[in-house]
């Protein structure tokens, strides 16, 4: 365990928590405390708030090219340290060492876009919308912006936002996962280094009791949250409450179709990297594989089984296998872990047929690491708990129908609508598929259809709890006023 704690920034400082409450932040591969984390107060919240709204008058004034300049040294700095970076995610949330690098090379690429503003942030005008007035939409800053992060991507979805929020000319406040906060600890120092004006970025440590502040202080314009559709609602609630923006990006369960005239040797593999890759636990992984037709489901269950035994689950930072393209570590935390192992025994005793049993699983020399294995359930009918839950572990359950419209209808009958995909070569196919399918993010012969920074993100139904996605173009709207000016000026007599 590192000795120091970690600390927050407020106000271009370091400081320490106001109160001696901390959480251990361990490494899920080996159960061990790796640092300790502080569960900031109410009123610490409330001094990174007033930090923020002191910064944005000078802030928001700062030609856009030259806040653009803050944000080039910052893609410096996260390219210069991206090994470091991914091996902190490695540590803090167990995924494999190139799912983490994949993780900080989209971070930064959103921070590149946003290097963009000056021509992201222009508005529009209407010459003559009536005899002698002109019509002209601003896009200005609103103040301070709040984002609360997830554990299971603690660097590249607080990059959703940040990036887009300070080049729009607002200021922020961070709430990383206190589960897994040390990358975005080492981000502020990061920020720091690059001197953005004190208090334009603050970071503060904490569990709920910090976030539900930033959610109702009323001098934060809006949130950007990202986590449990559960909590989502709850961030909803509490923005219109106090007249809030708000994004929150919630739960998934995202199927994979497979059609008769699939490229099958392509995707089984395909599929395995979806399922399996961070421990089924990222919002775009997949954990159910619909089967158009009885060849197809008999020939998918049976290589999708024996692929699914040939994975290899190991310490992300195990030096013997780091490297390794699909390697699959632990989950976040014993209780995660309890949850899955749970779920397994539910779709048992509703009468899934368990196929493969990644439970009891062990990996050597990691005793205290939270592992599971690959899990496969087949014979799952729609509407079963391990198909309506979002299980967020390895755990993957087939499901058989006759028809793709039979397909569809599973998707679009679910409570979440994240992403789905879908494997044929057949163009009509794949359109039916694309235009008919509710949810946010498709893919055609595509498992995790997570689209580039440039593009937006976000899913539908109660997957999200907002109408703006995270990322690109969209985002700017969400932390920018569209003021629209309508003028005219008479002649001079
Ligand atoms: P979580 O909801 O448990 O926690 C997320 C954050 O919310 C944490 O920072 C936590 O401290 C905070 N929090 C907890 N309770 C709160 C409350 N009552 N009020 C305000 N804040 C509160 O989520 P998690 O387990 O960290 O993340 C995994 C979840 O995130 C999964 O459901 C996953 O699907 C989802 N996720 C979704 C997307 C997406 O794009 N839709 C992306 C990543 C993760």
């Amino acid at each position: 365990m590192r000795n120091i704690d970690l600390k927050n920034y407020i106000g271009g400082a370091w400081v320490s928590s106001d109160i001696q409450e901390y959480c251990e932040v361990q490494n899920p591969a080996t159960g061990q405390a790796i640092t300790r984390v502080p569960l900031s107060s109410f009123e610490q919240t409330d001094q990174a708030v007033a930090a923020a709204k002191a910064a944005f008058p000078q802030w928001s004034a700062t030609p856009v090219s030259r806040r653009s300049e803050f944000l080039f040294k910052l893609v410096e700095r996260l390219r210069h340290n991206s090994n470091e970076l991914a091996r902190l995610i490695s540590e803090e949330n167990g995924k494999s060492l190139p799912d983490s690098q994949a993780e900080v090379k989209r971070a930064l690429e959103n921070a590149e876009v946003a290097c963009g503003m000056p021509v992201l942030l222009q508005g529009d005008k209407l010459i003559a919308g009536a005899v002698g007035i002109d019509g002209e939409v601003l896009r200005l800053p609103l103040g301070v912006f709040g984002m609360i992060a997830p554990f299971n991507f603690p660097l590249m979805v607080p990059f959703w936002f940040i990036p887009y929020a300070l080049a729009t000319g607002n200021t922020y406040v961070v709430k990383p996962s206190e589960q897994a906060p040390c990358s975005m600890q080492r981000v502020a120092e990061m920020i720091d280094d690059c001197g953005f004006p004190a208090g334009v970025f603050n970071l503060v440590n904490g569990d709920r009791v910090a976030a539900e502040r930033l959610l109702e202080h009323p001098d934060v314009q809006g949130i950007s949250f990202v986590g449990t559709s559960q909590v989502c609602r709850t961030v909803a609630v509490r923005s219109a409450e106090t007249n809030k923006r708000f994004q929150a990006l919630g739960s998934a369960k995202n199927h994979l179709v497979v059609m008769p005239d699939a490229k099958m040797d392509s995707v089984i593999q395909n599929m395995i990297s979806s399922c399996y890759g961070c421990a089924g636990q990222r919002c775009m992984a997949s954990s159910a594989i619909v089967c158009v037709g009885d060849e197809v489901c008999r020939d998918v269950t049976g290589a999708f089984l024996e692929a699914s035994q040939k994975v290899l689950v190991a310490s992300p930072l195990d030096p013997a296998v780091a490297d390794e393209s699909m390697l699959m570590g632990p989950v976040i935390s014993a209780k995660a872990k309890r949850f899955i192992s749970g779920m397994i025994q539910a779709g048992v005793d509703e009468g899934a047929t368990l196929a493969l049993d990644g439970r009891d699983f062990e990996v050597k020399g990691c005793q205290g690491g939270h592992f599971i294995g690959p899990t496969v359930f087949t014979g799952v009918k729609p509407g079963m708990k391990i198909h309506q839950t979002e299980i967020f572990g390895p755990v993957v359950v087939i499901i058989q129908v006759a028809t793709l419209d039979e397909a569809i209808q599973i998707i679009n009958d679910h409570q979440y609508g994240n992403g789905a995909s879908i494997y044929t070569q057949n163009g009509h196919h794949a359109r039916e598929f694309k235009l008919r399918t509710r949810v946010g993010m498709v893919g055609v012969n595509v498992g995790i259809p997570a689209p580039v920074a440039s593009l937006p993100f976000g899913g539908m139904k109660a997957s999200i709890y907002a109408d703006v996605k995270a990322q690109g173009k969209e985002v700017v709207h969400f932390f920018t006023e569209a003021r629209v000016v309508t003028e005219r000026y008479w002649p001079e007599s």
